[in-house]
C-alpha cells in the first residue's frame, strides 16, 4: 500500500521520494488488532519484533546515574568516548574483530545506522541486493534513497539463504550494496561460517561491491549453532564492510534508540555527516545506559535466549501439527516464517476462498482473533512471519486458535 496522496485544501503533497514508500503492512495490522482489542475482542498479537523482558535493572541504573551527574547535554556527534571504547571492546571480545574509535559510529538506533550508511552512500540508480524474505526497511530506505532494491528471492528449501550463485547473478555494475542479515528478520534463519564462505568468495571478486551487515540478532542463536560475522572470516573485506549492531534486541533496550557500527573510517566520517543535520547525537542517557549493557554482566543473555528456544520449539512443532502448513525450525532470533502454501484454495466457512497468504493472515485475525503478518511483508510469499517473544500461555492459545481455524476450512 502506498501513502494515501491528497492534494487538498492544506495543499500537502509529500517529496517523490516518499510517495512510493509503503505504510508498513506490520504498523497497519497492529493497528487493526489494536482496535479490536478496544472492541473487546481478546486478540493475541503475534506482531511485534520485540523481546517481551523488561531492560535489566543494572542498565536503568546506568541511566539514572547519568541523570544526576549531569549528562544530560548534547553529546560527540556520532557516539560518547566512553560507548565507543565500550564498542570497541565489544567487537574485540565477542567477534575477534579490531576497529579504531574511528571506525565506530552510534546512531538512533540501528535502524538510524542503515539510514545514514544509505543517505551517505546510494543514488538515484544504485542497486543495493537485498536477499528476501527481508526486513521491511531495507528496501524502504534504498527507496528513499533513490535506490533500487535488487530482491533475491531465498525459499524456505534454500534455508532461506542467498547462494553464490544468486548472488553472483545480482550483481551489476550499478551494485553499491550487498546487504546481509544473520539471524534474519524474518525468517530466523543464520548463516554458519560454511554458509558464508561461498558469498564471500563471490565478494571477493567483485571489489566494487561493498557488505552492510546487520548482526542485530547475535546473541540469540539456540542448539550448537555458533554465530559469526562475515569480516572475522574475511579480513580482505574490511575496507567495504560495516558490521552493524545494537542493544534493542540482547538487552531489551528497543525504547532506548541506541545501535552502532563499525566500519571503514572514510564511510564512518559520511555517516556522522548525514547524522549531524539529523539529529546532533543520539540521547546522552541512553548512551551511558548501552555502555552499562555492553561492559556489564552478560549471563542473563543465555538464560533469555534458553527461553526463547523454549518459544521458538513450542511454535514451530504447533505449526508443523497443523494441515497446510509448514515451518522450518530457525537457528536464531524470535520469529518463525512458516509456509502456508498448503493452505491456498480452501474455502471459509462464510464461502471466500483464501488464495494468497494476506488473505490468510486477515482471516486468522477475523476468525482466530490472532494477528501474524503475511509473507507479503517480507518480499516472499507465500509465508507468514510469527514473532514468539510473547508469553508462552499466549503462544499455546494462538496455537490452538489456529488450528482450529484451520479445522475450518473446506
Ligand atoms: N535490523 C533488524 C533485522 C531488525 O529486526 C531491527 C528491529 N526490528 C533493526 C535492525 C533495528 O533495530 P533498532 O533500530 O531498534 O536498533
Amino acid at each position: 500500500m502506498t501513502i494515501d496522496v491528497k492534494i487538498g485544501e492544506a495543499g500537502f503533497r509529500p517529496a517523490s521520494r516518499i510517495s512510493s514508500i509503503g505504510v508498513s503492512e506490520i504498523l497497519q495490522i497492529g493497528a487493526r488488532a489494536a482496535a479490536m482489542k478496544r472492541e473487546g475482542r481478546p486478540v493475541i498479537i503475534l506482531g511485534a519484533g520485540e523481546p517481551d523482558f523488561e531492560t535489566p535493572d543494572h542498565i536503568k541504573q546506568a541511566a539514572w546515574d547519568a541523570m544526576q551527574r549531569g549528562d544530560t547535554k548534547y553529546t560527540a556527534l556520532d557516539g560518547t568516548p566512553a560507548l565507543k571504547e565500550a564498542i570497541r571492546t565489544k567487537f574485540q571480545r565477542e567477534n575477534h574483530l579490531s576497529f579504531d574509535a574511528s571506525e565506530i559510529t552510534v546512531a538512533t538506533g540501528a535502524k538510524q545506522i542503515l539510514f545514514n550508511a544509505m543517505m551517505a552512500t546510494v543514488g538515484a540508480g544504485d542497486e543495493v541486493i537485498i536477499p528476501t524474505p527481508y526486513w521491511t526497511s531495507y528496501s524502504d530506505i534504498v527507496q528513499i534513497c533513490e535506490g533500487k532494491p535488487i530482491l533475491v528471492p531465498c525459499d524456505a528449501d534454500s534455508g532461506f539463504r542467498l547462494t553464490a550463485e544468486k548472488l553472483e547473478a545480482a550483481i551489476t555494475p550499478r551494485t553499491r550494496w550487498l546487504l546481509l542479515n544473520s539471524p534474519s528478520n524474518p525468517s530466523g534463519a543464520a548463516y554458519s561460517a560454511e554458509d558464508y564462505r561461498p558469498l564471500l568468495d563471490v565478494l571477493l571478486r567483485h571489489p566494487h561491491v561493498w557488505i552492510m551487515v546487520d548482526d542485530m540478532y547475535e546473541h540469540i542463536v539456540y542448539d550448537d549453532f555458533r554465530f559469526v560475522t562475515p569480516l572475522q572470516l574475511e579480513p580482505r573485506l574490511r575496507e567495504r564492510t560495516l558490521t552493524i549492531n545494537g542493544v534493542s534486541k540482547a538487552y531489551a533496550m528497543t525504547g532506548w534508540r541506541i545501535g552502532y557500527a563499525g566500519g571503514p573510517k572514510a564511510l564512518i566520517k559520511a555517516m556522522a555527516v548525514v547524522q549531524s543535520q539529523a539529529t546532533s547525537c543520539p540521547s546522552s542517557i541512553s548512551q551511558a545506559a548501552a555502555v552499562a549493557a555492553l561492559n556489564g554482566p552478560q549471563d542473563f543473555l543465555a538464560e533469555r535466549t534458553e527461553s526463547f528456544r523454549r518459544r521458538r520449539d513450542l511454535v514451530v512443532s504447533g505449526l508443523n501439527a497443523i494441515d497446510g502448513l509448514d515451518c522450518r525450525t530457525p537457528e536464531g532470533a524470535f520469529y518463525t516464517f512458516s509456509g502456508c502454501g498448503g493452505i491456498l484454495g480452501r474455502i471459509t466457512p462464510d464461502g471466500r476462498r483464501i488464495t494468497t497468504d494476506r488473505e490468510f493472515c486477515a482471516y486468522l485475525l477475523e476468525e482466530a482473533d490472532v494477528a501474524v503478518v503475511p509473507g507479503s511483508a517480507f518480499g516472499l510469499s507465500p509465508y507468514f512471519r510469527i514473532s514468539y517473544a510473547s508469553a508462552e500461555a499466549d503462544l499455546r492459545v494462538a496455537l490452538e486458535r489456529i488450528a482450529a481455524a484451520c479445522r475450518r476450512l473446506g
